[in-house]
């Protein structure tokens, strides 16, 4: 086939697919409703009840008590680990994580020990000549189990299913339409890259943080100076170079060269320019075609953005920047680049049209599945204003979208979730928190207050849903875990070291970053295999080398494996705070009692559960033991979930139909929704329906 035939081909093809779209991708109209019942489950990711209590019985939370008082307010049991996919999974299929995979945020490859963002599997698009596009990226998730939402919808209820996390990437829902939430990434394929540009920034800080922020020093000539920002990785580029390594493990000179010239190229970078005026405190941004301007202090509107891979491909994103200083020092922030709902790089919504059609209806809004702006904060490149300014936009942007579909009412089911809830307790708990070493008494008394602010904004929001569907419409609204102080970061690696069950070599490595994760870095580079029984990694999984299983594994299953589980879970029972001799663990729950199913095989041999206070160092969860046990936070991300003991981590239940069970549990939401539609509750569903 000549080149031009099979560009001409190519273009049949597209347009072929255009058409098909257009018939099939956009909202469908739907029928009338087989059903006389509404069902609404509104989820706050993260809420307390501890909280929640107090704001209810100080009469903050008028909307959420009104609902209480008709139904009840109740703990609602999380999941091993108590983190957000892990429980959230759990919500939606109504099995234990041994039936659905979900078990943390990372997954570990047992072939080389390496560390994976859990959740979804990625193949790379496919380039004919390395420049035709012959295959798409395929996303698959990774969970397992059948969501309730699928379920019913194959008995004809009719749902909306918004920003539910790990509903990325979009499953088919019959009936349904669904609006992908976390882990829907950024153009880059990363949970969110922020970007900052800065003239006050030293060659040492440029570069990339330990939680994936892109820094970069301004340097001007005269009132100019040009920058570039670092966009979606170029997939022809990292076809080339995986061509290339493929030839075999000793690669020659050249080819070793040839690598190390493509990867200047990766990922599509896009220059801009920054004209400043420092007597107005102003400056334009002139990229990709636009020219932003904006004054000290404020942000742009959403910019959108073409990356070109070659003539044929291109790849859409739009981002917000806010000119931070512009007096003294030039400070630029850039956003994450989000999909643009309108024209997403791959699907992120079912059906793939919807996510357009609402853009159409609601102008743009933030899609990052992690849409707070938690990085930033934590690296200190944005100041407490600006992070709750731009947390309670995240907040507006989803219940923007779960108002609209509200409105629409041709659902029987509607389930919506925001995550803010969860950020705001992560980055401000520090300042509600005296006993926290990031406690700042100047501070918190100008944002002691966030959290009781978002708590409000989504009572308020529980307030307009209930005012539109009417009082009579059984509502649930759902956390999937608690919170915890987060004062001390305790390395498991390191005690599991000087306890000896893993044996170190040669030289201490270098800190972990994320984005080691997406960048082929290096990890466990000083472990020697051939003497380690068990290794830390996640949020308080430890797992046992296990010979069959682990590459280079040396604990026999069965009876030594059993054995080492008994030994390690009481002498991590045992471990104190060499401070003031205060326990850190509070449970140490063995698999085989916790989990069942068929993922079983992939679940951690230990979970560990440990008390209010004490989390998993952020270098255990990527697989470091750097020097010491125990050390202070000294983040402003001062609170967490996962990792702490489950039976002190549950979120809340508030629901205006009285609940039956005493002890309800996320497990119990998927069967109490099939059964409200008189759906058959499948066989293999843990839960128990709760009315
Ligand atoms: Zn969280």
């Amino acid at each position: 086939m000549t080149l031009e035939r099979s560009f001409r081909l190519l273009w049949v093809v597209v347009l072929a697919s255009l058409a098909i779209c257009a018939i099939s991708c956009g909202t469908h109209q739907r029928g009338p409703s087989k059903f006389s019942q509404k069902l609404v489950i509104l989820g706050f990711d993260g809420m307390d009840p501890a909280l929640l209590d107090r704001g209810m019985k100080e009469g903050r939370l008028p909307n959420l008590s009104a609902l209480a008082r008709r139904g009840g307010s109740y703990q609602l049991a999380t999941t091993h680990s108590p983190e957000s996919p892990t429980a959230w999974a759990s919500f939606a299929t109504g099995v234990n994580p041994g039936k659905h995979n979900i078990y943390d945020f990372l997954v570990r490859d047992t072939s080389t020990y390496l560390p994976d963002l859990g959740m979804v599997k990625v193949t790379p698009p496919k380039f004919l000549f390395n420049y035709f596009p012959i295959a798409k990226p395929k996303i698959e998730s990774i969970r397992g189990g059948t969501s309730f939402w699928v379920t019913a919808g194959r008995a004809g209820v009719r749902s909306d299913i918004l920003t539910v996390p790990v509903t990325f990437p979009p499953e088919d829902v019959p009936e349904g339409e669904l609006l992908s939430g976390l882990p829907l990434p950024d153009i880059r394929r990363t949970m969110g890259t922020f970007y900052y540009f800065a003239t006050d920034l030293s060659r040492y800080e440029e570069g990339n943080t330990e939680f994936g922020g892109i820094l970069k020093r301004l340097v001007f000539e005269g009132d100019a100076a040009t920058s570039e920002l670092v966009g979606p990785p170029n997939p022809v580029v990292r076809q080339r170079i995986d061509a290339i390594r493929g030839k075999g493990p000793t690669l020659s000179e050249t080819d070793r060269a040839a690598i190390a010239e493509l990867q200047a190229t990766a990922d599509v970078r896009v220059p801009f320019t920054v004209r400043w005026d420092r007597g107005a405190k102003t400056a334009a941004i002139d990229l990709d075609g636009q020219t932003i301007s904006l004054r000290q202090g404020e942000w742009s509107t959403w910019i959108h953005l073409t990356f070109k891979i070659n003539m044929l491909v291109r790849v859409h994103g739009m981002l917000q920047m806010l000119l931070m200083n512009a007096g003294n020092e030039l400070q630029l922030y850039m956003s994450p680049v989000n999909f643009e709902p309108g024209n997403p790089p791959t699907p992120m919504s079912y059906p793939s049209g919807f996510s357009g059609d609402l853009a159409g209806q609601l102008g743009d809004y933030r899609t990052l599945g992690w849409a707070e702006a938690t990085w930033p904060l934590n690296e200190g490149r944005m100041d407490e204003k600006t992070f709750m300014d731009d947390l309670m936009v995240a907040f507006d942007d989803r219940a923007r979208v779960i108002l609209n579909r509200v409105d629409r009412k041709d659902w029987d089911l509607l389930v919506g979730v925001i995550e803010s809830t969860d950020r705001v307790q992560h980055m401000m708990w520090r300042l509600i928190d005296p006993k926290h070493p990031m406690y700042d008494a100047a501070l918190a008394a100008k944002y002691g207050d966030s959290i009781d602010r978002v708590y409000k904004r989504a009572d308020d929001f529980v307030g307009e849903v209930v005012k539109r569907i009417g009082p009579d419409v059984p509502v649930m609204i759902v956390s999937d875990h608690g919170f915890h102080s987060w004062r001390k970061a305790v390395n498991l690696n390191t005690w599991l070291v000087q306890q000896g069950y893993m044996t170190l070599q040669g030289q201490q490595p270098g800190e972990k970053r994320l984005i080691d994760l997406f960048g082929g870095g290096t990890f466990w580079e000083n472990v020697d295999w051939s003497r380690t029984r068990a290794y830390a990694m996640g949020i308080g999984q430890i797992y046992f080398n296990l010979r069959g299983r682990e590459a280079r594994g040396i604990v026999s299953p069965g009876a030594e494996a059993k054995a080492l589980a008994d030994d390690l879970s009481a002498k991590l029972l045992t471990m104190r705070d060499p401070d003031d001799g205060s326990p850190i663990i509070r449970a140490v729950y063995k698999r085989d009692d916790i989990y069942s199913g068929e993922y079983l095989q992939d679940a951690s041999e230990l979970q560990v559960g440990m008390h209010d206070g004490y989390r998993v160092s952020w270098q255990t969860t990527l697989g470091g033991s750097p020097q010491g046990i125990v050390y202070p936070n000294m983040k402003k991300w001062s609170a967490d979930h996962g990792g702490y003991d489950y039976a002190i981590t549950a979120g809340v239940l508030v629901s205006n139909r009285p609940v039956g069970a005493a002890s309800p549990r996320i497990i119990d939401i998927a069967p109490t929704v099939l059964k409200f539609f008189g759906v058959t509750v499948p066989g293999d569903i843990d839960g128990k329906p709760l009315f």
